[in-house]
């Protein structure tokens, strides 16, 4: 029996056909068919791979190494092993694959008279689910596979709920292995019959079912003699025939997220990108947001020369009739029929990665050609992706999925996930690791994010700080409880005192007897101390005052954060550097002996990490130098920066 990978069958079929006979036929025909993506769900006992081989050798025109060839000239992307790294440009997670972290996806291909194929296959064990996601995030179509021996399954049921969370909009039930269970049309019957009362529940409609056995082929490709009582179509006549996702794009409203600015010709700046959705013409009018401003398309530019016409799935530049400003990460749209955009949202998640979610974090966030700091808020629920019973969560582990809500520092131009994966889906990533941390599905934007306004404020940062006769700054002393760093900070604010500036202390130990009191010291609590501190900082800043801080601040993604929360050149970290040996010794607050005693737990440099800064604007090594010579260096600096800043 045939059960050949793409690859066996593309090696018995090498000489067949159209493609021994006339390439450049061959090619061109090919060039032109639609292209259907879909993902086959389901564990190998299901018979998966069976099914998939039999789909690659029955569709008989084409092989995988030859498809996988052909794409890459098309889309000039390298090969890896052999095998197109389709996830590379299919998905919003590509740089997942930059980052050479591992997502077990494998990509085959096969094509019919009618249509080229890409089967994502992809590991079924829940252990898998950031696979699944990456698979299903741009599928047209999945393929849930039981064995018709045991019928829907628990794992049946959360591939169902994953592809369709990931707005995979055709369902096919392939009901394998009939030959096993002798044809049986009532046992088959009971089993979609039971499939279907599951998806309903669940929302999701259209769900197409096939009766087929995989090892025999039958209804893979042909109709089966074994089951005349089966009427509908066969497993490819119907990955023949649904209808692809950019086909119902092409239906919407234009978008198209600007990926980059070119000049096509002197006269013209242009607007490269993909278009997402609907389609654009010469003359048509269209809005750029964020900003709102409006124009009209002049022409349209590619390679090949000017078109009359553009459609979703198509890669262009477009020139506008005024000069507008409009630059990488704006989104183009039908000028009647824009895009929201908003700084709040709700959003499903799944988590990718091995450190677990911490709320108050900011990542990275990208959605489109838009990159942004999003802060992602405890998680209003986890759903038990087997049961899709929703749970409290107070964090988000590796594959799990949840809903959040989000808040980013600039308004994104999104579209809800539901309406298009392009302006909906997005990636989060960690900001120094730069590893993709989960993806997520915009639900809808939240409405206090359009009716908050910030309070307009007539006098100025620059005012309060004029008044003052000084420039504001944050110095942010970081280091192990015990290096110095209130000591050093106390120093430094009397000589400013002294020199007649004006500062003030927040102290690690004053802030947490108030402000932060109800946090404790698991890593998720010293994320929010730190972002509670760095606002409040920065409002000290905003009064035009310099602001010392003395926090343990034990990550580097913390004080990143508040880094970036303020202007260039206002934040000074200040690496307070104690061997921990040194800052055990001293001891201050016998919280060391504790820790080690076992009384404490979460003791930065005991049981908890210190992560040293890799660039502090000033380093203070406290064995080399006493408390007073480590605050003059400070004070230099902090009065440096007064005289760059003019103040
Ligand atoms: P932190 O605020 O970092 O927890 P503290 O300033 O409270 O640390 O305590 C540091 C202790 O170490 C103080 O008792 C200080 O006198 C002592 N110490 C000894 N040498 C130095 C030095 N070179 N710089 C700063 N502190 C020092």
């Amino acid at each position: 029996m045939a059960t050949a990978t793409g690859t066996d069958a593309g090696a018995s079929y090498r000489a067949a056909g159209l493609v021994a006979e006339d390439i450049d036929a061959f090619l061109e025909q090919h060039r032109h068919k639609s292209l259907l993506r879909f993902i086959a769900c389901g564990s190998v006992d299901d018979g998966k791979s069976t099914l998939i081989g039999r789909l690659l050798v029955d569709s008989r025109t084409v092989f995988d190494d030859q498809m996988a060839a052909l794409e890459a000239d098309s889309r000039q992307v390298g090969t890896q092993g052999g095998a197109i790294d389709f996830a590379l440009l299919v998905d919003g997670l590509a740089a997942e694959r930059e980052q050479g972290i591992t997502i077990d996806v494998a990509y085959r291909f096969f094509s019919t008279e009618t249509r080229k194929f890409i089967v994502a296959d992809t590991p079924g064990h829940e252990q898998y689910t950031r696979n699944m996601v990456t698979g299903a995030s741009t599928a047209d179509l999945a393929v849930i596979l039981v064995d018709a021996r045991k019928g829907v399954l628990t794992q049946t049921r959360r591939h169902s709920h994953l592809v369709h969370l990931l707005g995979v909009r055709h369902l096919v039930l392939a009901v394998n292995k009939m030959d096993l269970i002798g044809f049986d049309r009532a046992r088959y019957e009971a089993i979609v019959a039971e499939y279907r009362g599951f998806a309903e529940g669940i929302g999701i409609d259209g769900v197409t079912a096939i009766p087929v056995s995989g090892l025999g082929g039958d209804n893979v490709a042909t109709r089966s003699e074994a089951m005349p009582w089966y009427d509908g179509p066969t497993l490819i006549a119907h990955l023949d025939a649904v209808e692809v996702d950019a086909v119902r794009d092409q239906g919407r409203p234009f978008r198209m997220p600007v990926q980059w600015v070119s000049r096509p010709d002197p006269q013209f700046r242009g607007f490269a990108g993909l278009v997402a959705s609907g389609t654009v013409r010469p003359g048509d009018p269209v809005r750029v947001l964020p900003s709102g401003r409006t124009s009209t398309v002049a022409r349209i530019v590619t390679l090949d020369g000017d078109l009359p016409v553009a459609v979703a799935g198509q890669s262009v530049t477009l020139t506008l009739a005024d000069e507008v400003d409009c630059s990488r990460g704006d989104v183009l749209a039908a000028a009647g029929a824009p895009p929201e955009a908003a700084d709040q949202f709700e959003a499903s998640l799944v988590w990718m990665a091995d450190e677990a979610m911490l709320p108050g974090r900011s990542y990275w966030l990208k959605l489109a050609t838009q990159t942004v700091t999003a802060q992602v808020h405890a998680p209003k629920y986890q759903v038990n992706v087997n049961t899709l019973e929703h749970l409290a969560a107070k964090t988000l582990e590796l594959n799990a999925i949840g809903v959040v809500t989000l808040s980013t520092d600039r308004p994104v131009v999104f579209e809800p996930y539901g309406d298009s994966r392009t302006l909906g889906g997005f990636v989060l990533i960690d900001r120094i690791s730069n590893a993709t941390v989960a993806a997520g599905m915009i639900r809808f934007a939240l409405r206090r994010a359009q009716n908050v306004h910030w309070q307009a404020i007539d006098i100025s940062r620059e005012s309060h700080a004029l008044q003052k006769g000084q420039s504001p700054a944050l110095v942010w002393f970081t280091g192990l409880s015990g290096a110095g760093k209130s000591t050093i900070a106390n120093l430094v604010q009397r000589r400013l005192h002294a020199l007649g500036r004006h500062s003030f202390l927040l102290d690690g130990d004053n802030v947490r007897h108030g402000l932060n009191r109800d946090l404790g010291f698991t890593d998720a609590d010293r994320v929010e101390n730190i972002r509670r501190v760095g606002e409040v900082a920065k409002l000290m800043t905003d009064a035009g005052l310099i602001v010392l801080t003395a926090f343990i601040s034990p990550f580097r993604a913390e004080r990143r954060m508040v880094r970036d929360m303020m202007p260039a050149g206002e934040f000074i970290e200040v690496h307070v550097d104690a061997t921990l040996a040194d800052a055990e010794r001293r001891d201050v607050k016998g919280l060391y002996a504790k820790a080690r005693a076992g009384l404490l737990n979460n003791f930065t440099g005991i049981d908890s990490p210190y992560e040293p800064p890799e660039h502090a604007e000033l380093r203070l090594d406290t064995a080399a130098l006493t408390p007073e010579q480590a605050a003059e260096r400070v004070v230099e600096r902090v009065l440096r920066a007064q005289d760059r800043a003019g103040g």
